[in-house]
């Protein structure tokens, strides 16, 4: 909840004191914080005002990602305290000085990955890969922070930290929607769905009549499925080891579905496709996955790891067999994707019936049940479940 909506500008709020600004600038708010290693809450924190460049968002739906879960537990490590959340939509409420391309009330989808346009990437045409968005290191882009619990200063999640009633983030980091598209729905676009179809589409390139295998049906899996299915393959089998998630795969588009815990997937997949697949894609983060999707393809095929291992760990690849093999092996990440285009485009897909995000949103919940949330992701209930905000 907002306290108040007097802002100073930065610039001159530098040279004011603290005590001030917290008395005519800083909101309260609700957010989900990682305090540590396995340990998060919704919190109460403060929030400033945007600087030059940036906007105020209020959110309207964040949803719950098997990244965010991976910052939980310490597979993507992050310096702790932070505030959760990568995918999510909301309403731009202020705009920061210098900014030019938003208006109060414009329906925004966020990035996680600023497209800062001064990096090779960026001027290489691959803002999915801008220098500025690998850094990630929980502060803003001028290396300061915006969200504050008492005097301690709070890291976010990859420049936004949008599980929270409301976010500040670089204007680089929203997009502008149609606002009637619904915004639990538009939110799933900010990670899981670019990550997926753009994944099967942009870094895979699927063909149409081809075969593919997806390892993993959680919501970047489905988000795959889904990608394979507009880009026209003949067969698509989904592997997992929830009955739960595999009936969800179908609905999406599966052809073939493959329950890993009691077959052997990757014969399966060689029987199915009369030799293996053309594209294979692991959407987990386990390296055994890692391996049976590139074993899972035919001679030539692609194999595609989107999903995010440990640091730790490694994959094993057969040294024989890479080169004579001839087998491709990709990473994807973001879905190679390029938001301000492709945001757009994939809710087009949506609005005409094509990409399915409506069953996508299994489940919606307070920022105050966020445990649930997490505990029915763990239990594979949800395709997506999202926070929604008043
Ligand atoms: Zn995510
Ligand atoms: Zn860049």
């Amino acid at each position: 909840m907002f306290a108040s909506s007097t802002y100073v500008m930065l610039d001159s709020a530098e040279s004011v004191s603290n005590s001030l600004i917290k008395e005519h600038n800083v909101k309260t708010m609700k957010a989900v914080v990682v305090n540590e290693i396995d340990s998060y809450a919704t919190e109460e924190v403060t929030l400033d005002p945007p600087k030059a460049g940036e906007l105020l968002i209020k959110m309207k739906a964040t949803g719950v990602c098997h990244s965010d879960l991976s910052l939980i537990n310490g597979t993507i490590p992050m310096p702790l305290p932070c505030v959760l959340g990568h995918e999510g939509a909301g309403i731009v409420e202020e705009v920061g000085e210098e900014v030019t391309q938003f208006e109060v009330g414009d329906h925004v989808v966020l990035s996680f990955v600023p497209f800062c346009g001064e990096c090779d990437d960026c001027h290489n045409h691959r803002p999915n890969m801008c220098t500025a968005g690998a850094a990630a290191n929980g502060k803003m882009l001028d290396g300061t922070t915006r969200v504050h619990r008492g005097d301690e200063d709070l890291d976010v999640m990859t420049y936004l930290g949008c599980m929270a009633e409301y976010v500040v983030c670089s204007s680089i980091c929203a997009v502008k929607i149609d606002k009637s598209i619904p915004l639990d729905k538009a939110a799933l676009v900010g990670c899981g769905v670019m990550t997926g179809v753009g994944a099967a589409i942009n870094t895979a390139k699927v063909e149409p009549g081809s075969s593919v295998a997806v390892f993993g049906c959680g919501g970047i899996g489905l988000s795959i499925i889904q990608g394979a299915r507009l880009a026209g393959a003949g067969q698509i089998i989904a592997i997992d080891l929830s009955d739960n998630k595999l009936e969800m795969a179908s609905s999406f588009g599966a052809t073939h579905v493959i329950n890993g815990s009691t077959e052997d997937a990757v014969a399966m997949v060689h029987a199915l496709t009369n030799g293996g697949a053309d594209y294979a894609f692991e959407a987990i983060g386990v390296p055994a996955a890692m391996e049976q999707t590139y074993n899972a393809i035919r001679r030539k095929g692609t194999a595609v790891i989107v999903g995010v291992g440990k640091l730790t760990d490694s994959m094993a690849l057969n040294a024989l067999l890479v080169s004579i093999s001839g087998k491709v092996l990709m990473g994807s990440m973001y879905g190679d994707g390029n938001p301000p285009v492709d945001f757009p485009k994939l809710l087009s897909l949506y609005q005409s019936g094509k990409l399915n995000l409506d069953d996508m949103v299994s489940t919606t919940y307070a920022i105050d049940d966020v445990h649930s949330a997490f505990e029915d992701m763990q239990n594979n209930v949800n395709a997506r479940g999202v926070i929604v905000y008043d």
